[in-house]
């Protein structure tokens, strides 16, 4: 085990309140946190994950009542999206207050809200009296964590702590509903757009940007992301091309593929549990002595968005194998 020790909640939440950046579990993924109101816990995020500061970070808070601490001209669509859904994997986008730094929203008017629904991370935002900015705890651009061993993979030796919350249920990063304007579904996740419009009637989808060659729609949306370092094929493999002899492969289902399984997304095809064995698969299998990891198709409904959306980003774009 690298620096730091696994961290107890209480010393997060100290480690917190003194501007310290600290990883803590939540249902989606292991976030890298620190004090919201605190531009130098941010740059210190920002530095530790080396992300770039274009990209704005979800601010965390345990209760309903502390988005009026944050966000101003609050619809009442995002009261009737908080009763549905949280606590739980969503984010909403809202008009920020002027005591949200813009290092936190990369300088937009808007902010990125999220009440989590694992009992540490409510933990640790009660413990210690502050709404937490915490994007994923990885690198930028890499695969996110779902264990406490990830987090410490890509990161012990640059934070603080990380507080052990076992593997992520969700296991995918949150849907993100933009409520500045009309809704619109910006990022899909485990609350799918028919979750959203059952609350709100109806909602827009903002088109992917995960095709090469376009340019970012939203902040963050970079078209390559969720990278391993083995190449990620997913898509159709060209008709004669010949696979590598060290190639792996992510099933789903039972469907059949080019070469055996090497591990299974979900045998039943239960999305869900596709969902929390993706990011694990993928660490799990980004060893130098793998020369490609290929990817089964997988239903684009649901939140098989979500795992699509993400795929596409963590695929190399041809079989030249290069980004
Ligand atoms: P991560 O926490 O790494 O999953 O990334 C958070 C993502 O939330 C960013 O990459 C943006 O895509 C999105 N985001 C955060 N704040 C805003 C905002 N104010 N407006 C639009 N998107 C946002
Ligand atoms: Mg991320």
């Amino acid at each position: 085990m690298k620096f730091p020790p696994w961290t107890s909640v209480s010393e997060a939440a100290r480690l917190l309140k003194a501007g310290e950046v600290v990883a803590i579990p939540t249902e989606t993924v292991y976030g890298l946190a620190g004090n919201a109101f605190e531009p130098k816990a941010l740059a210190k995020i920002f530095a530790a994950k080396e992300r770039p500061t274009f990209d704005p970070l979800i601010v965390h808070i345990a209760d309903i009542a502390q988005l009026t601490d944050i966000a101003r001209e609050i619809p009442d669509s995002a009261y009737r999206l908080a009763e549905a859904y949280w606590p739980g994997p969503m984010t909403m986008i809202l008009p920020k207050k002027e005591c949200i730094p813009d290092l936190c929203t990369s300088g937009l008017d808007t902010v990125a809200v999220r009440f989590p629904n694992h009992p540490v991370a409510q933990q640790v935002i009660k413990e210690s009296g502050l709404p937490l900015a915490a994007p994923s705890a990885n690198l930028f651009k890499h695969v996110s964590p779902t264990t406490a061993e990830h987090v410490a993979a890509q990161l012990a030796d640059r934070i603080a702590g990380i507080v052990d919350g076992g593997p992520c249920s969700v296991g995918v990063e949150s849907s993100i509903i933009s409520l500045a304007g009309s809704p619109t579904v910006l990022r899909p996740g485990a609350i799918t757009p028919e979750m959203f419009a059952k609350v709100l009637g109806s909602v827009d989808v903002k088109e992917s940007t995960s095709k090469p060659g376009q340019p970012m729609a939203a902040p963050g949306q970079c078209d390559t992301h969720y990278r391993p370092q083995v190449p990620l094929y997913f898509g159709e493999i060209p008709a004669g091309y010949k696979l590598p002899a060290n190639t792996v492969r992510i099933a789903f289902g039972m469907q059949p593929g080019p070469i055996p399984a090497t591990v299974n997304l979900s045998e039943t095809g239960d999305m869900a549990e596709a969902t929390a064995n993706l990011y694990a698969f993928m660490h799990d299998l980004d060893k130098p002595e793998n020369a490609l990891i290929l990817v089964d198709p997988i239903p684009n409904v649901g939140v098989g968005m979500a795992l699509n959306d993400r795929l596409k980003r963590a695929s190399v774009k041809g079989f030249g194998l290069s980004g």
